[in-house]
């Protein structure tokens, strides 16, 4: 029996990868969210679990593409604070 895996499209590099390989963005309100328990409610938006894709991300503020909307660069610096905490 072949195992369906499902897969997800990295904003940052757009590979499509296995879901388990990436992290989940989570919009919360106007919060964003790096969803490392793979718990949270809300829209997400998925990355690698790689520094590059993260720093490309903060780099090029690919959030305001992915949701439509400004977001701040606390929100960005948050997101790299916690991806390397
Ligand atoms: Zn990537």
């Amino acid at each position: 029996m072949i195992k369906k895996i499902p897969m997800r499209t990295c904003i940052s590099c757009k590979q499509c990868k296995p879901k388990k390989d990436l992290i989940r963005i989570v919009k919360n309100n106007d919060d964003f969210l790096l969803d490392k328990s793979g718990k949270l409610n809300g829209r997400g938006a998925y990355i690698c679990n790689n520094q590059e894709c993260i720093e490309k991300l903060i780099k090029n503020k690919l959030l305001n593409k992915t949701f439509k909307q400004n977001i701040s660069q606390d929100v960005y610096d948050k997101i790299k604070e916690s991806f390397f905490e």
